[in-house]
């Protein structure tokens, strides 16, 4: 028997098979666990529909996160499906293409940072309103996907640092609010994957490849290996654990200076 059977998990962000959220998706359906999805608009609803069968699921609903009101309706039509929900996950973010080219000073705008705060870091907020008022009674778990820029400036990050420094805080805060529900937050944060959302990033292949020169693994991290860590955290088997942002980067995060420097 899986570790999440019995649990029905909503995951929000499946663009591709490359989806870090895809990857999170195969490891909670192998742990047992039934699926929902959302999508954000028309154009992905086919695909989305398509993989989410592949999943046994056959709940796929239309959410714009930046909209409140597609986001009550989401809930509304989810909760006409499942009468509970155990497990949100959040694997979205947007920034404008501009604000990720160059260096941070110059290519920041006022409408650039409110559209990436918005979307990266308040969505989760958002999503969490709706899904705690489904989670009551129940041990819910809520995750969301966070990156190393979040903590580190990193060139072509830009405003997506400050984003995602703004959602490790709301992964904080979220955990005090609904500790006393039962209800934990974590977030995972990944290192870099070549997916849909990281191509938009300037300079990403090279990021990449500062990223292989330094991590102690030797090698970069797969969707189903944050997907495994994903399923756990949102598992009972991490009933202790609230307000964490866990690692699934092969260590780099925590190397001073490379030890293969050394050796070159
Ligand atoms: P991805 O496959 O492109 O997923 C990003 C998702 O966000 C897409 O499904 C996208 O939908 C969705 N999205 C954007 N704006 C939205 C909106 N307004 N409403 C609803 N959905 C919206 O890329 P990914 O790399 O798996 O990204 C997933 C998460 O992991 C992100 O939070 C990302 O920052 C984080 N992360 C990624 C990496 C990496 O290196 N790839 C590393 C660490 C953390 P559309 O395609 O329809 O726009």
């Amino acid at each position: 028997m899986g570790f999440l059977q019995n649990k029905r998990a909503l995951i929000a962000g499946v663009a591709s098979e490359r989806s870090i959220a895809w990857g999170i998706a195969g490891a909670m359906r192998r742990e047992g666990a039934q699926l929902a999805f959302t999508y954000q608009n028309e154009k992905l609803r086919p695909r989305v529909e398509k993989y989410a069968a592949t999943v046994d699921s056959d709940i796929v609903l239309p959410c714009d996160v930046a909209s409140d009101d597609e986001i009550a309706a989401m809930f509304e039509a989810l909760a006409g499906r499942w009468d509970g929900l155990d497990i949100l996950v959040h694997s979205i973010a947007f920034a404008p293409r501009e604000e990720l080219e160059g260096a941070y000073l110059e290519a920041a705008t006022r409408a650039g940072f409110n559209a990436a705060h918005e979307v990266s870091a308040y969505s989760f907020t958002a999503l969490a309103k709706g899904a705690a008022a489904m989670m009551e009674g129940r041990a819910g778990a809520m995750l969301t996907l966070t990156y190393l820029g979040a903590l580190r400036a990193m060139p072509g990050y830009n405003v997506m640092g400050l984003a995602k420094a703004s959602l490790e805080a709301s992964v904080r805060y979220l955990a005090q609010s609904l500790g006393p529900r039962g209800i934990r937050v974590n977030a995972v944060s990944a290192g870099p994957i070549r997916t849909l959302a990281a191509s938009g990033i300037g300079g990403f292949r090279k990021m990449m490849g500062f990223f292989e020169q330094a991590v102690p693994m030797g090698r970069g991290v797969t969707i189903e290996e944050v997907g495994n860590v994903a399923a756990f955290l949102c598992s009972d088997l991490a009933s202790g654990v609230t307000g964490e942002i866990c690692y699934v980067d092969g260590g780099f995060n925590m190397v001073g200076m490379s030890e293969r420097f050394l050796e070159q």
